[in-house]
């Protein structure tokens, strides 16, 4: 088969059924094309590690030449950046093709896709059902066959999540492990860029691809990036699980629980070892999670204000006016939400009691996790509390739509890795993840334990 091949199938694929998936803001159809074209030429003597490759980059990585929006209005004229994103320029370097810009909820803000400014992606499993989120385009390119692998960000779960919906592999990386440099920033201490696959092989083949230093991202870790796909031994035997009981309360659903216990048996047959354990500080993580991230998006933000990137608003009569009305079309409800509630939660006489309460408990969750992973090898659970929800049910209420992550922001708080496997389906055949999470740096033990499931 030729790349040309692989890439005209990929852009079929995304004709036949992009219509309802809507996983892709844009397509790089006409420059993927020349550039398969021109890989065909250096066949036979070209070893790059992704040769051919048909990937999709999710919308908050900046593609040079190529649009990104973040999935917001004020990003909709970004059309030709003037830099690649470092995990892109280490895709291209592997040899890999871009196919397109996948649809994300807005500045990566939101559990659904449904805050996205272009169109709300579907679930490819049942289209009355949300893929999740913020990377649900990532996570529904995959799992509709768009393009085999994607590059999706994880700021509070926005790779688990849609991965778990949607029945493939994704997996958020230590923090520090791969570059923010081009990444659109929500919540700089929190982001991470990470895999969406259909396999936990193809999984650790793209981390490798695009993991490592770069001098360019001030929290890169300047720590080796081991061969993930030779820890893929299959040998569990011996390995130390701890089940956090936080993680399998009341508020899970019983089909998730089912499919989680299941899970847990099939790793006690291949010689794990199961124990529950407990991460106490996890009932705070959500208001934790949200004063933070927050905050920092508040900041983050600050850039678009009409002056220097994106959209800029007409007819104003003042500079300030100029500000305001730019922020005021561009973006969108919820994206204004988190920038007053960041911008309050900073402001002078509250700052101690909001901002930096949550930075101290933000200590207490990472310390939970250094404990146990005293003991344990990994941690494993749930990814979500339920299945994917349907369109629209929790559109109007943010705080469902923010308890959705309840068993994700944990380990973006405490910087640790974690990957959603597939394990089993719910009665209306909706896919259901295992998470499981590793120390920090040791994504070889969290992609050995989830290989061996697989
Ligand atoms: N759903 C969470 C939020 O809305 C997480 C988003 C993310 O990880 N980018 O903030």
């Amino acid at each position: 088969i030729s790349v040309s091949d692989l890439v005209e199938e990929s852009y079929k694929r995304i004709n036949e059924v992009d219509g309802e998936v809507q996983a892709f803001i844009t397509l790089n159809e006409e420059a993927a094309k020349a550039k398969a074209k021109e890989l065909d030429e250096q066949r036979g003597n070209d070893d790059a590690k992704l040769f051919g490759l048909p990937i999709g980059v999710k919308d908050n990585i900046v593609t040079k030449g190529l649009r990104t929006t973040a999935g917001s209005q004020f990003l909709r004229n970004f059309e030709d950046p003037l830099y690649d994103a470092t995990v892109v320029q280490k895709l291209n370097e592997a040899k890999s093709v871009t196919i397109g810009k996948l649809n994300m909820d807005e500045f990566a803000m939101g559990s659904s896709n449904e805050n996205s400014s272009y169109a709300a992606a579907r679930n490819p499993w049942n289209t009355d059902y949300v893929p999740g989120g913020s990377s649900g385009g990532s996570a529904a390119a995959v799992a509709a066959g768009e393009v085999p692998y994607s590059l999706g960000s994880d700021t509070g779960g926005s790779i688990r999540q849609p991965a778990a919906y949607c029945g493939v592999v994704g997996l958020k990386p230590t923090y520090g492990r791969v570059s923010r440099f081009g990444l659109i920033a929500f919540a700089s201490s929190l982001d991470q860029i990470g895999p969406i696959t259909n396999t936990v092989e193809d999984n650790a083949f793209l981390l490798e691809t695009i993991a490592g230093y770069d001098k360019m991202d001030s929290t890169s870790a300047n720590v080796d990036v081991p061969s993930y796909t030779e820890a893929l031994t299959n040998d569990v035997k011996g390995l130390k699980i701890g089940v956090p009981k936080e993680y399998l309360s009341e508020g899970v659903n019983p089909e998730v629980r089912e499919a989680v216990q299941n899970a847990l048996k099939k790793y006690e047959e291949l010689g794990a070892t199961w124990e529950e354990v407990s991460l106490p500080h996890s009932k705070y993580a959500l208001s934790t999670y949200y004063l933070l991230s927050s905050s920092e998006a508040s900041a983050n933000l600050a850039r678009f204000d009409g002056v220097r990137y994106g959209k800029r608003a007409d007819d104003v009569e003042s500079m300030l006016e100029m500000f305001m009305r730019s922020r005021a079309e561009g973006f969108g409800d919820e994206v204004k939400r988190r920038i007053m509630l960041g911008t309050f939660a900073l402001s002078s006489g509250y700052y101690d009691a909001y901002y930096k309460k949550a930075q101290q408990v933000r200590t207490l969750i990472k310390n939970d996790f250094e404990k146990v992973f005293e003991d344990y090898d990994v941690i494993v659970g749930p990814t979500t509390p339920t299945p994917a929800f349907k369109v629209g049910d929790k559109v109007d209420d943010p705080m469902t739509m923010y308890a959705n992550d309840i068993l994700t922001i944990p380990v973006n708080l405490a910087g640790v890795p974690g990957i959603s496997i597939p394990c089993g389906f719910s009665e209306d055949g909706l896919p259901i993840g295992l998470q499981i999470i590793g120390n920090h740096f040791d994504e070889s033990t969290v992609y050995r334990a989830a290989h061996a499931y697989e």
